[in-house]
């Protein structure tokens, strides 16, 4: 693929990181903190974020607690405006971090990588982006789980006569004051999406297939006090962290352990329900009849006030048709609308991503995991058959109830340490056995091993056979089409933590160049100032 894959006449660097957003951002920063340099952040937009940069629909927000949503590095806390932080504060401190921490000059914009390959006689990633041709020894995968937006098929659809588009691509241009605009789905997205439009809308028609489980959003304005206290006390904020990370660490195993636990959880939300809709046919249409937990759990105190509003009607159905700007759903209801908001997720059990990794052999990312056993990764981070290429939030790094800053900080140890794996020091310095080799005596590359990879995914499976995800008797993006959960993490963050907090390099196979690469290198290694 020499030519279309980077190539000869691309830069070699150790490390290309794909993605600016919150992972790919924080792996930059944990590689300069760990002394590296040699290293791009390639990244398809113009500006750092990931999904706090694409998504800028009406009412966007962090349903996690700013403190908890915070790298512990840069936490933050003296300056955030709000105890549930808005997009874009989010996206701010983003910036903020990238700029403190030195990152900028090793982010490389607008480079829309589109094809990854595995040069075996190299043992180095040759990638090709709109921006030019790379070279490198490790890619790490930092593109988001939630990051390609999924469109459902309805017939039809080219019909519409109006702005169509979804709550990840917000079309600005489109007015929507005054409109009947309808929103489909009902998942995160869109409970913070309809109360926003319903302000200025006039009327929503909101299509849900299956309702979700919603509790109150305790979100306030951080007050001037507890600023000062934080800065003055910066324990105070580490402490707010702490309680903030250890009630959820708790609640954890009631997600994968004691799913009946959670029966309190359902209480409240039904009690929160019924403080909003009074009309008990709404009601009934809004009560889930899945366990909670099962979906994601929604926090928001303004969906089911503006649900309650004359204008506002939930259509309890999916949308199957569309015939003009008449709206058909599933029972037969019809409705007519000016605007179509598609807040129906993302393409989370399929990346695109992984159509553009080709490892040994010529097979792509997509392809080892439909012609395997599903998505599946070694410590939700490597796959056999891709050496050197570590994916950040990769399959079942996903958390039900908390932060995902915890599980990417987690990865980022595993990284560090798999970077030291591949640079022994000196001889009887390195960590795999019998390695010694001394610089540029060859290169090395770890893959890791198909019954490591196994072992890792039975244990998996086992935990993931009790949690709520797989018995609480819903449907849901966390399992693939066979039905296998290959989204989320069946533990706490801590036993994660310790999971990944070294690599073993028992589990990989050590593969080494013959050397006459590296003796006459194409392209030279060369540090990013
Ligand atoms: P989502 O949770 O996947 O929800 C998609 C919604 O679209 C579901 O309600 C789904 O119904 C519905 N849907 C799909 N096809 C449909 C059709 N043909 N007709 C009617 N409805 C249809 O997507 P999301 O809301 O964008 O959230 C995705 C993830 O992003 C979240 O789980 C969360 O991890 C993250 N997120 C986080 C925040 C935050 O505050 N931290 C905010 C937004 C998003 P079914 O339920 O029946 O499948």
């Amino acid at each position: 693929m020499r030519g279309t894959a980077g190539g000869s006449g691309g830069r070699h660097v150790r490390v290309a990181v794909i993605g600016a957003g919150f992972s790919g951002l924080g792996a930059a920063v944990m590689l300069r903190r760990g002394g590296h340099r040699d290293f791009v952040v390639l990244e398809r937009s113009a500006g750092v974020g990931g999904t706090w940069r694409d998504n800028t629909y009406p009412g966007c927000a962090c349903d996690v607690p700013s403190h908890l949503y915070s790298y512990s590095f840069a936490p933050g806390a003296e300056w955030w405006p709000r105890t549930f932080s808005e997009r874009q504060d989010i996206r701010l401190y983003l910036e903020t971090v990238a700029d403190t921490e030195g990152v900028r000059p090793h982010l490389r914009l607008r480079q829309d990588v589109r094809a990854v390959r595995w040069n075996e006689a190299r043992l180095l990633w040759e990638i090709a982006s709109s921006g030019g041709d790379w070279t490198a020894d490790v890619v790490v995968c930092a593109t988001g789980p939630l990051s390609a937006p999924s469109v459902p098929p309805v017939r039809g659809l080219g019909s519409f006569p109006g702005p169509v588009f979804h709550s990840a691509r917000w079309d600005h241009g489109a007015d929507l004051r005054g409109k009947r605009v309808a929103v489909i789905g009902t998942g995160a997205s869109a409970v913070q999406i309809v109360p926003a439009l319903a302000a200025t809308a006039a009327g929503i028609r909101l299509f849900q297939r299956t309702p979700p489980w919603v509790l109150p959003r305790p979100d306030r304005r951080v007050t001037e006090l507890e600023r000062r206290m934080y800065q003055r006390f910066p324990a105070a904020a580490v402490l707010r962290r702490g309680v903030q990370w250890g009630v959820r660490e708790l609640v954890t195993h009631a997600f994968t352990r004691f799913p009946r636990a959670l029966s309190g959880y359902e209480a409240l939300a039904r009690a929160h329900l019924r403080r909003a809709v009074k009309d008990p046919e709404l009601r009934a249409r809004l009560t889930p009849d899945y366990r909670i937990g099962c979906k994601r759990i929604l926090l928001s105190s303004d969906y089911y006030p503006a649900l309650a509003l004359p204008h506002v009607d939930v259509v309890a159905s999916s949308l199957d048709e569309v015939r003009g700007s008449r709206l058909i759903a599933g029972d037969g209801t019809a409705v007519d609308a000016d605007a179509i908001v598609f807040a129906t997720g993302f393409k989370v059990t399929d990346p695109p991503i992984a159509d553009r990794i080709v490892g040994t052999g010529g097979a792509t990312l997509a392809e080892a995991w439909r012609e395997g056993e599903g998505m599946r990764a070694l410590r939700g981070a490597t796959v056999p058959g891709f050496p050197n290429l570590m994916m950040l939030l990769g399959p079942n790094t996903g958390l039900g109830n908390t932060s995902m800053v915890l599980m990417i900080e987690s990865q980022l140890a595993y990284l560090l340490d798999y970077l030291r794996l591949l640079e022994p020091r000196g001889p009887g310095e390195g960590r795999i056995p019998g390695e010694g080799r001394g610089p540029g005596e060859g290169r090395v590359a770890l893959d890791p091993l198909p019954e490591a990879l196994r072992a890792w995914n039975e244990g998996l499976d086992a935990r993931l056979g009790r949690s709520v995800w797989n018995t609480g008797a819903c449907v849901s993006w966390y399992l693939d089409a066979d039905g296998r959960n290959t989204t989320l993490w069946p533990g706490s963050t801590r036993r994660f933590r310790r999971a990944v907090r070294r690599v073993d390099p028992g589990e990989y196979a050590r593969l080494t160049g013959s050397g006459a690469d590296d003796a006459a290198p194409e392209v030279p290694a060369r540090a990013v100032p």
